[in-house]
């Protein structure tokens, strides 16, 4: 049976989906499930990332967080952890940035949180110098200093879509049109959660909420203030989102997210309001929404970039350059991905960002 009949299947016995089940089914389904399946990172699989366009974003990110950790006195040991590693390429890119800071390596308890077997594998290869532990949920994380990176990680949280309809909701529902899915509108119903909603929305606003990433936060965030850290969140979107933001990428290009269940990435932009309101409830700091090309380059990419290209000749040479500008420029990934610092509240923020 493919995931698409297994669908349409549980639709016709117990009605239309809201889209978080719609996309938990997609990527997580124990046997068809997109993550649990494949690696779809890199040129030949769905989507690229910023670890995998250069070793610069990881080391940088190493260098912020290590800098942090000095800050707060170098608290050992510590956990050192990563949401949605990917290919663990940028734990590993983390790790060998900072071998030149004394202590840390030795003192990171390297802590990952990963559903997909597929991807674990690949991160065991790549990180197989280190030890490493895996959690299976957030609520695992160690009671101790938490120095934490999520990069892509909270866009492939399933979200739920609303329809304003006075002052009440229409959610947005995955149903069938005979044998294919197809959106459709639930009934009208209040959303105490979108409340705050109603003041910046009219009749017929999209909006979106990802409750699943809260728990995430309050976890990281309650690590953070009773035991010291800094969390960095990389994502793209934007405070607070109006419309439809749900997509769907196979083979790098976008395609309805209907169309083949378990084939393709379905990711949304991230909120981070929502984020940062968490942190605050648990007792962190958060910093200043930064676009990641400003927070990289206060972290002194251009600089490296001219150190990595000088001693690089040809295409290799190309790259480097090609890198940086994909990374940093307003036009590629510079504005559109943004980066939330967490900070504990008696503590500095993490470097390249602002209070
Ligand atoms: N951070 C990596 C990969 C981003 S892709 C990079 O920048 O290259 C999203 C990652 O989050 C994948 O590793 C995926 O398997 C993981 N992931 C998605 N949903 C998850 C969930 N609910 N719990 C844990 N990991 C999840």
């Amino acid at each position: 049976m493919s995931l698409k009949d297994h669908l349409i299947a549980r639709i016709r016995q117990t009605g239309p989906l809201t889209i978080a089940d719609y996309t938990t089914e997609c990527m997580l389904h124990p046997e068809l499930g997109y993550y649990t399946t494949r690696d779809p990172l890199g040129q030949l699989g769905d989507f690229v990332t910023a670890p995998e366009i250069s070793q610069m974003f990881g080391e940088l990110i190493g260098l912020c967080l290590a800098q942090s950790w000095l800050d707060q006195g170098s608290p050992r040991p510590f956990v050192l952890a990563e949401l949605g590693p990917g290919r663990g390429t940028l734990m590993a890119d983390i790790l060998r940035a900072t071998r030149a800071v004394p202590g840390f390596n030795e003192a990171a308890q390297i802590t990952l949180l990963e559903v997909s077997p597929a991807l674990r594998k690949i991160q065991r290869e790549a990180l197989q110098a280190y030890t490493a532990t895996w959690i299976d949920t957030i609520a695992d994380l160690p009671k101790q200093p938490l120095f934490l990176v999520a990069n892509e990680f909270f866009d492939a949280l399933p979200i739920r879509q609303f329809i304003r309809n006075g002052d009440a909701w229409n959610e947005r529902l995955v149903g069938l049109n005979e044998t294919t899915l197809k959106f459709g509108l639930g009934t009208q119903a209040n959303q105490p959660a979108l409340d705050e909603r109603l003041t910046d929305t009219k009749d017929g606003d999209l909006v979106e909420l990802c409750s699943a990433a809260i728990p995430v936060v309050s976890e990281v965030s309650d690590r953070i203030s009773r035991f010291g850290g800094a969390a960095l969140v990389i994502d793209y979107g934007d405070w607070r989102s109006l419309g439809d933001t749900f997509q769907a990428l196979h083979s790098h290009q976008r395609v309805d997210p209907l169309a083949s269940p378990g084939q393709a990435d379905l990711t949304a932009h991230v909120d981070f309001e929502p984020l940062a309101q968490a942190a605050q409830t648990a007792g962190c700091r958060h910093t200043r929404l930064t676009p990641q090309g400003v927070f990289l380059e206060r972290l002194g990419i251009t600089a490296r970039a001219q150190n990595l290209a000088a001693s690089m000749r040809g295409k290799a040479h190309d790259e480097v350059i090609a890198a940086h500008r994909r990374l940093t420029h307003p036009q590629e990934m510079g504005n559109l991905f943004k980066v939330l610092g967490l900070y504990p509240a008696q503590s500095a923020p993490p470097p390249g960002l602002e209070p």
